[in-house]
């Protein structure tokens, strides 16, 4: 712990979850993220369940700094206290709901049998019940473990999407937030912390798609792209569309076929255009990776570079 110039007080990272570590305090926090407004001592001691205002006084004034800013309107949260509310109101630190595997009414992009989703540690995880899927292994953040059979895929939803939402709205909100977590990926842009994401692509060498994966690298696409965060933890991993969601030829192709790229009803028909295409290797040194998106009866195709950048 040291001090600024102003006499605040500059928390290590592990000091400042420390701070956190009683419920008054979070429960202070939350009061004044509802109130959305400043609110004076007296007030905010009403919003509270602490009867003795010493108590209160004394975890509010560990606050203060890091988390709350004192200021003439009242106690307001700072930008940091806000995070804190937002991830304890979307469930990431403590709900834990669940969706067993459930049918939902819609077609496997790859045979067409109905898929299946579930909801488990922050994500919805797609499943066709008859093809192999598109992945063998799960890129879970982590080097990836063995997926279930059937596996597409997965979105992250936080807890709080799972509330009041039949499987296949949860599916719809979760392909709009994860696409839109997509699109800073693809532009480089950590959509957790805003940090910069580097990119490393992989290409099967011995590629074989008979048995719908192939048994080399546990996927249909030869080309793989995983993301890593330079700052925080973040990582994410799948084909190399991911890398090219935010091309405009792209966005453009889409939008000329009534398509909103981003938030529409048709975000169904927008996740499978970015995700079944077809792809052909032109070269390997250098890489140049053509990809071929389709939509209705038309087709656009991309050429892209070592870098993933579209070539003219
Ligand atoms: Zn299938
Ligand atoms: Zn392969
Ligand atoms: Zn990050």
């Amino acid at each position: 712990m040291s001090d600024d110039a102003d006499g605040d007080e500059i928390l290590t990272p592990d000091e400042a979850f420390a701070r956190l570590g009683n419920e008054t305090r979070v429960e202070i926090l939350r009061c004044l993220g509802e109130a959305g407004r400043p609110l004076q001592f007296s007030e905010l001691h009403a919003r509270t369940d602490v009867q003795d205002s010493g108590q209160f006084n004394y975890h509010l004034r560990k606050l203060v700094g890091q988390f709350v800013h004192k200021t003439e309107e009242g106690y307001m949260l700072s930008r940091m206290g806000r995070r804190v509310v937002e991830a304890v109101l979307s469930g990431a630190v403590t709900d834990t709901p669940s969706l067993e595997r459930t049918q939902v009414d819609e077609p496997c992009e790859y045979c067409g049998a109905p898929i299946e989703v579930t909801w488990t540690e922050g994500s919805v995880r797609m499943f066709c019940t008859e093809c192999p899927g598109q992945f063998g292994r799960a890129f879970d953040g982590g080097t990836g473990t063995d997926a279930e059979v059937g596996y597409l895929g997965r979105l992250p939803l936080p807890a709080a999407g799972v509330q009041d939402r039949t499987p296949a709205e949860l599916l719809h909100a979760a392909r709009i937030a994860g696409t839109l977590e997509v699109y800073a990926l693809s532009a480089g842009v950590c959509p957790r912390c805003s940090g910069t994401v580097e990119r490393d692509i992989s290409v099967c060498k011995d590629h074989d798609v008979d048995g719908g994966l192939c048994e080399n690298c546990q996927s249909r696409h030869a080309v793989g792209v995983s993301f890593q965060c330079t700052n925080c933890i973040y990582k994410a991993g799948g084909g190399p569309g991911l890398g090219v969601i935010t091309d405009t030829a792209l966005l453009a192709f889409l939008i000329d076929h009534g398509y909103n790229p981003i938030a529409g009803e048709s975000m169904t028909e927008v996740n499978r255009v970015h995700q079944k295409y077809d792809e052909e290797i032109i070269s390997l040194d250098p890489l140049r990776v053509e990809l071929t998106f389709h939509l209705d009866d038309d087709s656009l195709s991309l050429t892209l570079d070592e870098q993933l950048r579209v070539l003219e």
